[in-house]
């Protein structure tokens, strides 16, 4: 088989990637190992409005509406985060990747299911992708492969493409839960889930409660959130109907693109470090690397200095975005439970409330960072509780 673009993954990266990579006029493949699209789902499918809107979707009625999210301190004040308006969407996201997938293939993109990219060489200028198709050795060559094959992404190891700095651990069930406002997310920073935080998001009658965690299992805080957390384990139900495990890459490598390769999504750590939401950046990314690799392939030249275009191209859109959520993550993590309470008091005031119900952005949190940076009250706040204790 040849082809001039292959990407290797149909997760939504991978899709867009390839729809774009199509759109600009390349011959393009993707390969997927599973035998469906969409599973194993390793999501809460919490998508903002701009997720969606990049990831070129209609909102569907079976989306279910988010306006707002509860933050608990971990001694159980809580602040409420409302824009008034839908802000986000829960979403089933073996639909959202089947959608891009059809997407993709209707802009004349191939697919090839159950095929396991396992090894990758470089002969005469062009890629040699060594895969499994159904279980039987084959070979597939290209001009550029894009690597969308998620955090432990294959491809970035075949190219020595460094990997992301940190991986998070996550756990989420879905089960019964008594929300207060199922329009609205509820999120626990704090020592339940260590270096991160866990999460009720409403879907339709039930509830996705998960976590991350820096290190430890996963699982393990997920099980004592459930039975002992002073907020979760009042309003959970009995039971659970699915379970999720899975990685959240956090920071990006140094370089996205080597010779006649490309890595885009989870496989490069775009991901947003203060949410662990991968589907915004990669969105974003994504079109980006399937349009630079057409071009370069038009161009005659998929040597790593034209395909640097795709690097210097997402950074300039969503670098900068990465870099500051990483160090809010970083800042976050170092918190114990005596500073998270004393931040979420210090937010709990109507006019910092109104400025981050006004500048907040899932997807740019680094606005809102600095407007309260450059407010006077929630400074001198913040010093204090930094300097508390
Ligand atoms: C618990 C949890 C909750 C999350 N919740 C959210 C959320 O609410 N909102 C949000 O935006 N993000 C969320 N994320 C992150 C989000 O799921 C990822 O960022 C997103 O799926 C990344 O998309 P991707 O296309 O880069 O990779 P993936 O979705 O991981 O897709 C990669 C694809 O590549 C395939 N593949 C892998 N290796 C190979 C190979 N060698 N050959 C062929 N195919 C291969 C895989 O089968 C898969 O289909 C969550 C993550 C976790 C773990």
């Amino acid at each position: 088989m040849d082809y001039e673009v292959v990407v290797v993954g149909a997760g939504p990266a991978g899709c867009l990637a390839a729809k774009y990579a199509a759109k600009n006029g390349a011959k393009t493949l993707i390969i997927e190992e599973h035998a469906s699209i969409g599973s194993p789902v390793q999501c809460a499918g919490l998508l903002s409005t701009n997720a969606i809107r990049e990831c070129e979707i209609a909102p569907d009625s079976k989306f279910h509406p988010i306006d707002g999210a509860f933050v608990y301190a971990p001694d159980g004040r809580r602040i409420c985060i409302s824009g008034g308006e839908v802000k986000a969407y829960v979403v089933d996201r073996r639909y959202i990747d089947r959608t891009l997938a059809l997407n993709a293939i209707r802009s004349g993109a191939d697919i090839l299911m159950r095929t396991r990219a396992v090894d990758m060489k470089i002969h005469k200028h062009r890629r040699i992708l060594y895969v499994t198709i159904e279980g039987e050795p084959d070979t597939i060559e290209a001009d550029v492969v894009i690597g969308a094959d998620g955090v432990q992404s294959r491809v970035a190891r075949s190219a020595g493409i460094g990997r992301p700095e940190t991986v998070l651990s996550g756990a989420q069930i879905e089960t019964i839960y008594d929300f207060d406002d199922a329009r609205f997310v509820e999120i626990f920073p704090g020592s339940c889930a260590p270096g991160f935080f866990a999460w009720a998001i409403p879907y339709q009658g039930s509830a996705r409660i998960g976590l991350a965690v820096r290190s430890g299992h996963a699982w393990d805080h997920l099980q004592r959130l459930l039975s002992r957390h002073r907020v979760v384990s009042q309003k959970r139900g009995a039971g659970i109907t699915d379970l999720v495990i899975g990685a959240i890459p956090i920071g990006v490598p140094r370089r996205t693109a080597s010779d006649g390769v490309l890595i885009t999504g989870d496989a490069a750590g775009q991901v947003k470090p203060t949410s662990g939401g991968g589907i915004y950046p990669g969105a974003v990314c994504a079109k980006i690397a399937g349009t630079v690799a057409a071009h370069a392939v038009m161009d005659g030249d998929t040597s790593a200095e034209r395909l640097s275009e795709y690097d210097k191209r997402w950074r300039a859109v969503i670098g900068r975005e990465l870099v500051i959520g990483k160090k809010i993550n970083e800042w976050m993590a170092h918190l114990d439970d005596y500073r998270i309470n004393r931040l979420i008091e210090v937010l709990d005031d109507d006019e910092l409330l109104d400025m981050i119900t006004r500048y907040g952005d899932m997807d740019h949190p680094s606005v809102v960072l600095r407007r309260l940076l450059m407010n006077r009250k929630s400074m001198g706040a913040f010093l204090k509780m930094v300097l508390a204790r």
